[in-house]
C-alpha cells in the first residue's frame, strides 16, 4: 500500500493531467479510481482534483438547494467531457437524487424497449 501511495506522489510530480494520472494508477495498481483520490487526499493533493478547477473556486454552491457543493456533476454523464457547459456543482444529497432519477429513467427505457421489441 505504501508503494501505491508514493506512486500517486510520483504521478503528481509529472506534468500529466489528472485524468492521465488516474488511468496510469488504475492500470498499474489495479486499484480503483476512488483509491487514487483517497491517496491524493492523504498526500494533501486534494485541491488539485479537477472538480476544484470548476470556476476556479471550491466555494461553489449547489445548483438546486444552495447548500455548499461538494462535487461536480456531468450533465451528459460523460466524465471525460469537462467543458463548463457540461458541469454543475451539487451537494451530495442532490447528486444522489439526480442519479436515482437518471437510473430510473434508464431502467424505464430498457423496459419499454424490451416490451416493444
Ligand atoms: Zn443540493
Ligand atoms: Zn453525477
Amino acid at each position: 500500500m505504501y508503494e501505491d501511495i508514493s506512486f500517486v506522489k510520483e504521478l503528481a510530480n509529472t506534468k500529466r493531467t489528472i485524468t492521465e494520472q488516474e488511468e496510469e494508477f488504475i492500470n498499474k495498481t489495479r486499484k480503483s479510481r476512488a483509491t487514487f483520490y483517497r491517496y491524493r487526499k492523504k498526500l494533501g493533493l486534494r485541491s488539485k482534483h479537477k472538480r476544484f478547477e470548476y470556476g476556479g473556486s471550491i466555494k461553489e454552491i449547489c445548483y438546486f438547494c444552495l447548500n455548499k457543493a461538494t462535487l461536480i456533476h456531468h450533465i451528459n454523464q460523460n466524465r471525460k467531457d469537462n467543458q463548463k457547459e457540461n458541469l454543475i456543482p451539487l451537494c451530495k444529497g442532490c447528486h444522489t437524487k439526480i442519479h436515482r432519477v437518471l437510473n430510473t429513467i434508464k431502467y424505464q427505457k430498457m423496459r419499454t424497449h424490451s416490451l416493444t421489441t
